[in-house]
């Protein structure tokens, strides 16, 4: 007679959008395995998935439950530090566990069944250009009868040299031959490549053989800290931020303690990367999105297991499973791309707080331009902050010089392009005496909207309520929100006038303008148009650093990290663009902006100089970065943030509730309903804690064909939000349809 042991049951959460786990029983042979944290293979919907174990004290459940089929690894795949860290953040940003867990483990260990396999290997053929063409006129004539040639030319270009051939015929609406011209003709080379090289494996820059006095003081101030509190390391550009974190880490990882370094897009800061291993070698993970499932895995296994120590990565880093953590470093901590768009809607800077608490690790802030939510911080005792008051040996912040575009004189023929005279001449010095020059203008596209100068009327998305961007090479109508592109249209849509107006400057029309202007300048533009292949960015920095480019035109992505010290001259070109946004952090935004980019000029021996251009040179978020002070602009910034004025982050705790419907009235009755809810809850439960704005449209009314509401719930104590939206979380599955956004970083 054999007595069976009583049968034991696990919640088991999977990747869905529901509040709980589900039950499986726990056969006897898995009774070692599947523990918290634990992954196991679950039948659930007719399929098999892999779940994650969140608990085994499960009572007896009151209906019939499937047994777990097995579990793969020998040992839990989450520690009990990160697993409750996962329910932190499931609570705090009201997020299913299961949704979750998606973003702490990365994709092929998590949800579907057997896709932890290697990623496949691509086998492509690669145009790479062989001969540059510096000048216009050498262009001009190597092309004279073939345009299609040039346009698969100039794309290949402002790829960063090399593209795959198939998706630059596609992209272009070329065929496969104009391509092989550019080989026939020698500026050009055509090879099968199986598979893309790593760009991150290779890179390794040697740290700095001495420390600077400053540096070496911080880094005493660092460690002289208790663990408990964070650093912000508040350095000016070119402060040499790194060096400090790094030797910092170094200390750590030669006791065999492990750390993580956020870096907020890890294409955009190679050279960070490139030093940390450096100095860590292969020690070191880099999770970055190029790299294949298989790839992912591998890395996640090697931390888990302590064969690396160190994780460089962005924002989903923080959930790496590194051992022993002892320190974890968010640069740049000010930027927006730590907080993710989707569920979970987690900041992973604040998130970083609570893992440092949970594991005994110390979390180091780096900033040029910190937040004011990490300055309220320091305000109120919970930060320390450590400054580095100086450029590395002593070289001076560029003068910024704030050109009034009301009245400045511009260049002639500059149509819309605003070229002042005072930014036209700073460029052309530069480009004498061979120095390079980068020019910011946070728009890309040719022309940033087409209308028609008869009825007025603005050619817009069928499915946002956005302006569509035009493009050109080849020239279409895109939106920026969604997938929409289509032909430019010959007469107006609304009043069928023949002519249409373009209007708006974006990057791709900058860049024409500057081509034709200094004809002898080697150009290239970084955008999200020119970066879409994989390593794209790469290659355009690689021939920036390389001094085979003399003007670098782009987006924000050109405002951060770098660190080129024979760029002297940075042209903010329209510093306005982001400055009116209805949203309560536009000030802030185009502050970190300009003062970001402003730091890539003189960062070498040579000296550098700063033009920004401006219709509004007396607001305090360009007078302020003109002088490099993020205390400048706190303090004209933060009295707007509280009453008179309406509150918001950091005077206040924010959560904001969207609503989404495919009809308008729908949105609105799902956000009223919320609003409803919501200011009820305050009343009844939480003593008139809340402050409910709304409900009202959301500025950008229609996206991707969902009509949009939202509600602003604001409290003075963050511990009333947390209340209410998890009480809002607990609710019936009505209230789907509205998306909660904690701590949201956009408000549009
Ligand atoms: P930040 O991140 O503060 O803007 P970086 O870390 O990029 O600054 O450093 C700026 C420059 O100074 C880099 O080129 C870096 O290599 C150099 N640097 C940093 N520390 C030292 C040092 N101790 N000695 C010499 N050069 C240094
Ligand atoms: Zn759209």
């Amino acid at each position: 007679m054999s007595r069976e042991a009583p049968a034991r049951f696990a919640e088991v959460a999977l990747p869905l959008p529901v509040a709980t786990g589900f039950i499986y029983r726990i056969p006897e042979a898995l009774a070692q395995r599947a523990v918290p944290g634990a992954r196991v293979l679950v039948p659930v919907r007719g399929r098999r998935a892999l779940g994650l174990v969140v608990r085994t004290d499960v009572p007896l459940p009151e209906y019939d439950t499937r047994e777990i089929l097995s579990a793969p690894d020998a040992e839990p795949a989450l520690g009990e530090p990160l697993l409750e860290l996962a329910r932190w953040v499931s609570r705090y940003y009201g997020a299913p566990l299961g949704l979750t867990l998606r973003s702490v483990l990365p994709g092929p260990l998590f949800g579907a069944a057997g896709s932890a396999g290697k990623g496949a290997e691509v086998s492509e053929r690669v145009v790479t250009i062989t001969r540059a063409l510096p000048s216009l006129l050498e262009r001009e004539r190597a092309f004279a009868r073939s345009p299609k040639r040039r346009l698969a030319y100039e794309a290949i270009e402002a790829l960063g040299g090399s593209a795959p051939v198939r998706q630059l015929a596609e992209r272009l609406h070329v065929t496969d031959a104009v391509i092989a011209g550019l080989a026939t003709q020698g500026l050009a080379r055509i090879e099968r490549v199986t598979r893309t090289r790593d760009p991150f494996s290779g890179l390794a820059t040697p740290p700095p053989p001495v420390l600077t006095d400053d540096q070496r003081r911080a880094i005493l101030a660092i460690e002289g800290t208790p663990l408990d509190r964070p650093v912000l390391l508040h350095g000016v550009t070119g402060s040499g931020k790194t060096l400090v974190y790094l030797e910092v880490l170094r200390t750590l990882v030669e006791r065999g303690d492990g750390a993580i370094l956020l870096v907020p897009e890890i294409a955009l800061t190679p050279q960070t990367v490139a030093r940390v291993r450096g100095v860590f070698g292969d020690q070191v993970a880099v999770l970055h999105s190029g790299l294949s499932d298989g790839e992912r895995a591998d890395a996640w296994w090697a931390l888990r297991r302590g064969t690396r120590r160190v994780a460089v990565g962005p924002r989903s880093a923080l959930f790496a499973p590194v051992l022993r953590l002892r320190a974890i470093v968010v640069d740049e901590e000010h930027e927006s791309s730590y907080k993710q768009g989707t569920t979970p809607r987690y900041h992973a800077r604040d998130v970083a707080q609570v893992r440092a608490r949970l594991e005994g690790a110390r979390l180091i802030l780096g900033s040029a331009t910190p937040s004011l939510e990490t300055l309220a911080q320091v305000a109120d005792g919970r930060v320390v902050e450590v400054g580095l008051p100086e450029r590395v040996g002593a070289r001076p912040l560029p003068p910024v010089e704030v050109v009034d575009l009301r009245s400045a004189p511009r260049v002639e023929n500059a149509g819309i392009v605003p070229w002042t005279e005072a930014l036209d001449a700073r460029v052309r010095a530069a480009l004498d005496a061979r120095e390079q020059v980068i020019l910011l203008l946070n728009r890309r596209g040719f022309s940033t909207f087409v209308q028609c100068p008869k009825c007025g009327v603005v050619v817009e998305c069928p499915s946002c309520s956005i302006a569509l961007t035009l493009h050109r090479g080849p020239e279409v109508l895109r939106c920026h929100y969604c997938a929409h592109q289509e032909p430019v249209a010959e007469t107006c849509g609304a009043c069928g006038n023949p002519t249409q107006r373009m209007g708006g400057l974006g990057t791709q029309q900058l860049e024409h303008f500057v081509a034709l202007r200094f004809p002898a300048a080697r150009l290239a533009r970084m955008d999200l148009d020119t970066t879409s292949s994989k390593w794209a960015h790469h290659r355009i920095l690689e021939r920036f650093a390389r001094g085979d480019v003399d003007v670098l035109v782009g987006t924000q992505m050109i405002a951060k990290g770098l660190d080129f010290p024979n760029v002297t001259v940075v042209g903010v070109v329209d510093a306005d663009t982001g400055l009116h946004l209805p949203d309560f952090r536009a000030a802030e935004r185009t502050f970190q902006l300009v003062a970001q980019v402003a730091g890539r000029a003189g960062r070498g021996p040579k000296g550098g100089r700063v033009i920004v251009q401006t219709r509004s040179p007396d607001h305090h978020a360009i007078r302020a970065a003109a002088r490099h002070s993020v205390r400048a602009f706190a303090e004209a910034e933060l009295p707007l943030r509280r009453p008179p004025h309406p509150a918001y982050p950091p005077t206040v705790s924010l959560a904001r509730f969207v609503a989404t419907a495919g009809q308008a009235a729908q949105a609105e009755e799902g956000a009223r309903r919320a609003a409803d809810w919501l200011r009820r809850a305050s009343a009844e439960r939480l003593g008139g804690a809340l402050t409910v704005l709304g409900p009202a449209p959301c500025p950008i009314a229609r996206l991707k064909g969902r009509w949009r509401w939202h509600v602003l719930v604001k409290a003075a104590d963050g511990r009333a939000l947390s209340r209410v939206v998890r009480a809002w979380r607990a609710g019936p599955r009505g209230r789907g349809g509205v998306v909660v956004d904690r701590d949201p970083v956009s408000l549009l």
